[in-house]
Order: C-alpha cells, then sequence, then structure tokens
C-alpha cells in the first residue's frame, strides 16, 4: 500500500482550521483541529474533538427560537422541552436541520478532508508565516491517533517549506511516532497533566506511563539534536494545580533534564461547550473550583513551584 493509499485508509476527521493564530506557537499561524483523542480529560477545553465521530451541536445562545429546525427534523429530534435541545438517541446526523437553520446555532462537526485540501486552505498563509517566523500546528483531539494521515500531511507541508509544530497529549506508540512523524515536525509541544497515575486514570481515562515514558525519550533526543519539546502543564484547579501535583511534575521534568516549561491557564468555559454537543456537567471532581479562573496570585504560586526547582516557566 502506497502512502497516499494508507493515509487515506480511515481518513480521520478535521474539527476546524483556524487560521491567524497567535496562540498556539511561534509567529503567525494555522492550526490544523484532528477530532478524537485517546484521552478523555474532564476539562478538555475542545470538548467536541474527544470524540472521532461526526457529531451534531446546538449553540442555544445562537438560537432565536424560531422553530425551523424542529419542523425540519425528519426524527422528531429536536425539541425546546429537551434541556439539550437535541435527543442524540433519535437523531441519525442528517444535518436537514443545520441546513435549515437561519443562525447557524447548529452545526456539524467534524468534516472529512483530504490532505492537498487541508495544503492548499494553510498554503495561502505561507507569506504571513515567513515574515512572522510562523507556520503551521497539528492539534486536536490529537493528531497521532491518525499517524499515517498525520504523516503525510506533515510530509506534505514540509515540502511546501512550511515550519510544523506538534500539539500532542503523549499517548501514542513512539517506535511508529518516530518512524512516521517525527521526521517532519520542526516542534513539539507535550502536554503533561498528572503525574499520579490513579488520578490520571481517573480524570484523563488512561494511564499515565506511556506518556511519561514518551516524554522523557523524546526529551533525550532533543538533548542530542533532535524535535525540540516544550512540556505544558494545563493548570485545572483542584485536579492538576495542586501542590502536589505540581511538585511531582516539576520533579519529573528535572529528572529528565528539561529546563523550561509553559504553564496553561484554565479557563472554565469548556463546560458551555459541553453542553453544546450534549454532554451534562461532570458529576464528580472539585466542581465549585471548577467553576473558577484561576487567580493571578493563584497562577504565580503555581509557576514559583517550577521556577524552585530551576525550570524556568514560559
Ligand atoms: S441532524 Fe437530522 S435527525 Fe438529527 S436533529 Fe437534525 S434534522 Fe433531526
Ligand atoms: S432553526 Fe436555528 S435558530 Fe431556529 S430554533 Fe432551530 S436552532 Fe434555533
Amino acid at each position: 500500500m502506497n502512502a497516499s493509499a494508507r493515509a487515506n485508509s480511515h481518513p480521520p476527521l478535521i474539527l476546524e482550521i483556524k487560521g491567524n493564530s497567535l496562540d498556539d506557537g511561534p509567529g503567525i499561524r494555522s492550526v490544523v483541529f484532528f477530532k478524537g483523542c485517546p484521552l478523555a480529560c474532564l476539562w478538555c477545553h475542545n470538548p467536541e474533538s474527544k470524540r472521532p465521530g461526526t457529531e451534531i451541536g446546538h449553540d442555544a445562545t445562537a438560537c432565536i427560537g424560531c422553530g425551523t429546525c424542529i419542523e425540519s427534523c425528519p426524527r422528531g429530534a429536536l425539541s425546546r422541552d429537551n434541556p439539550f435541545f437535541i435527543d442524540r438517541a433519535k437523531c441519525n446526523l442528517c444535518f436537514d436541520c443545520v441546513e435549515a437553520c437561519p443562525t447557524a446555532a447548529l452545526r456539524r462537526i467534524g468534516t472529512p478532508m483530504a490532505i492537498p485540501d487541508i495544503v492548499a486552505a494553510v498554503s495561502r498563509d505561507k507569506p504571513f508565516y515567513d515574515s512572522s517566523g510562523g507556520g503551521v500546528t497539528l492539534s486536536g483531539g490529537e493528531p497521532t491517533r491518525a499517524m499515517d494521515f498525520a504523516a503525510e500531511l506533515a510530509q506534505a507541508l514540509k515540502k511546501a517549506g512550511i515550519h510544523i509544530l506538534l500539539e500532542t497529549c503523549g499517548a501514542f506508540r513512539l517506535q511508529a511516532f518516530k518512524q512516521m512523524l517525527y521526521p517532519f515536525v520542526d516542534l513539539i509541544y507535550f502536554d503533561l497533566k498528572l503525574m499520579d497515575d490513579r488520578a490520571h486514570q481517573h480524570y484523563c481515562g488512561a494511564a499515565n506511563k506511556i506518556i511519561l515514558d514518551n516524554f522523557s525519550q523524546l526529551h533525550q533526543s532533543a538533548a542530542l539534536g533532535g524535535v525540540p519539546i516544550l512540556p505544558r502543564i494545563p493548570l485545572i484547579p483542584g485536579i492538576t494545580a495542586t501542590p502536589a501535583n505540581l511538585g511531582a511534575t516539576a520533579a519529573f521534568l528535572k529528572r529528565c533534564g528539561a529546563d523550561r516549561a509553559q504553564l496553561l491557564p484554565y479557563h472554565p468555559l469548556w463546560q458551555a461547550k459541553n453542553r453544546t454537543i450534549g454532554m451534562p456537567p461532570p458529576a464528580d471532581g472539585p466542581t465549585a473550583a471548577l467553576g473558577q479562573w484561576l487567580s493571578p496570585q493563584a497562577l504565580s504560586e503555581c509557576a514559583a513551584v517550577f521556577t524552585r526547582e530551576g525550570i524556568a516557566v514560559c
């Protein structure tokens, strides 16, 4: 099977291609969001990227209550009496309602895209990448979940002279990653969430061993001249942003020889996003804390845990 056939055998859905990003790596970037993730983090800021399949979303804040969609649905799946508006057990994803909605309050989430189409879409902004030191960021979801597709995309982008940054949760088979995707990546942002394995399984839905092993080995490769890697720690109140977890994370990074890390400030907007795709609020976890932003003082206390270990926070 050639590379093209391989990449097209299980093509992932693309959630979105976002242009002009200044928050997803150096310079001006386009971000390709893959749909589907091997983890299931409670606080995921992009919850519509978690499941690999197509979904339908309803944004109540954009809905004017006209009822056009209710009349257009052939399966009677929509109702104002339903707190989530859509009965997903009845819906067969025909998207008639999406077509009918005058305000785009209903939308299809996840679209198949061919690699040449993605390359064409992001290449339009190449002059901005070149003038700003930017490029394309592969994000998600988790791009490595579709390793062959991501590798072929990265190869095509590299051929077009575009800088490639991979944002990853780290849960992948290292050997396949090294063989397929690694050769085409210029920079890796690698997320680390919880050092305690039981907590990781509870809040992220999977064990953390493979993630920690992968980080350790990729950091070693970076030190030997391989792809630079930046650890990132999402600060989730009462879950990851605790003195015990941050202390253990800083100690782990020090053992790996890392001298810098990025802390990702928390924002509670994921809970509203969850509603649009029919996911109920979390039943457990520090629910009161999860509704709040972290204060500037809490952020600086989190940063101090790392700087005390000689790890610069960026
Ligand atoms: S996608 Fe189709 S079945 Fe689902 S709610 Fe909309 S119209 Fe009804
Ligand atoms: S058609 Fe759109 S705006 Fe009208 S009720 Fe349905 S979701 Fe709301």
